[in-house]
């Protein structure tokens, strides 16, 4: 969410007319997206802010902003912390001077990749323990369904391949709208476009995902089988004190229905380890499900309290950095180990890859199912589908003759 945000604000301040630098000093207008998802990142962009001090002093200064996740409802707080900074606004609230609040999500990207994103819901009602998000983001606000299909249909006549959906929980798309569209009825519409080969969304929640949407993706033939659907733990009594509103028996309910219907999805799903409590017992039983269910890719995080949330304020941050750490490694491992069987199997198959880019002398681009693909070509194919056989595989990407 926080790059489609950077690029929609570089477009936003090109057409200001500003134009990109890749040094600081050169600067006239710095603007920091930030991101506070876990402590680390946290961390980085204080040290960022401290770093630009420096740069402060100098003649002419340059305008200094941040937005992201870092403004909380205190920016007394942060102005009082940063005086050197100029300006600070929630993500989503810009000021009169970077046009009306809201303007930002209509704003394109002015160079858009092959693949690009599109934001199609802000914000989050879930409050699930661990989180801040809902705290800085804000209720969910869907865009609607007109918005996003003339988007879409604008961003395919410039070229544009695909187009990735996004939202902080995509299944509750539309709720807030009249009508209530959903989401399977807004990829529908996408599907109609003509020049537009693919469609991926992200991210899903359990608690929230329809059989209607697991049809959409089933029937429509440029929806990409592929989904992120985070599990976060295989243990009820820790899924019920993060507050995510499903039990390990849903989910495993769910992820069997959704392989019925579209066997050749790829799964990918979220894990926190060290959650507060945590047990010895209840890690192995994240690491079972893990090893049952068999996931593309997972996506594992070491819990990290942040402030303001209920699990901060209810629960002590009991399980040591290293135990922490330890569990990290056994489902890196486990993950690793999985991915390398699954990929395996794609050996000698062919892989329609959409490029989008190139990086020492080889295209890569995504399989419909989302795997990273390398291969040689000396042709011009930058925002090409091609199909490449794959000839050798490991847990992280394939690679493949054009
Ligand atoms: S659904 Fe996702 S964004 Fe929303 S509170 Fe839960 S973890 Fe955070």
């Amino acid at each position: 969410m926080n790059k489609a945000e950077s690029e929609r604000l570089a477009s936003l301040f090109q057409q200001l007319g500003y134009q990109p630098t890749l040094a600081a000093e050169e600067a006239d207008l710095i603007l920091l997206n930030s991101c506070v998802v876990r402590q680390s990142a946290e961390n980085r962009v204080i040290n960022k802010l401290s770093a630009l001090k420096s740069l402060k002093k100098s003649r002419p200064s340059p305008t200094l902003a941040v937005t992201g996740c870092l403004v909380n409802s205190d920016a007394p707080g942060l102005r009082e912390r940063f005086p050197h900074v100029d300006y600070f606004f929630k993500p989503g609230d810009y000021p009169q001077w970077l046009k009306e609040p809201g303007q930002l999500l209509r704003v394109l990207p002015e160079r858009p990749q092959p693949s690009t994103f599109v934001p199609i819901i802000q914000g989050c009602d879930n409050f699930c323990s661990y989180c801040i998000v809902p705290y800085r983001r804000g209720r969910e606000r869907s865009r609607p369904v007109a918005e996003i299909v003339g988007e879409a249909k604008e961003l395919a006549r410039r070229g544009v391949k695909e187009v990735v959906l996004l939202g902080q929980n995509v299944d509750s798309y539309g709720h807030d709208l009249p009508g209530k569209p959903d989401l399977s009825q807004l990829l529908y519409e996408l599907n109609d476009i003509d020049s537009l080969a693919r469609i991926r969304f992200l991210t899903n929640h359990p608690k929230d995902m329809s059989l209607r949407l697991i049809e959409a993706i089933a029937s429509l033939d440029k929806v990409c089988e592929q989904l992120n659907l985070p599990v976060q733990s295989g243990d009820n009594e820790i899924l019920k004190a993060m507050r995510r509103g499903y039990s390990v028996e849903h989910y495993h309910q769910l992820i069997r229905q959704i392989r019925s219907r579209i066997p050749e999805i790829a799964l990918i799903t979220d894990v926190i380890v060290g959650f507060p409590g945590e047990s010895k017992e209840q890690f192995q039983a994240t690491v079972n499900l893990l090893r049952e269910l068999r996931f593309d890719n997972v996506h594992v995080a070491v819990y990290s309290p942040r402030q303001e949330t209920t699990s901060a304020r209810e629960y002590e941050d009991n399980i040591p950095p290293s135990v922490k750490k330890e569990r990290l490694n056994i489902v890196e491992q486990l993950q690793e180990k999985i991915a390398t069987e699954i990929n395996a199997e794609l050996l000698g198959k062919t892989v329609e890859v959409l490029v989008e880019g190139r990086k020492k002398g080889k295209w890569h681009g995504r399989s419909r199912s989302g795997k990273l693909v390398f291969f040689s070509e000396n042709s011009e194919l930058l925002g090409h589908m091609v199909k490449v056989k794959i000839a050798k595989t490991s847990p992280w990407s394939l690679q493949g003759k054009g």
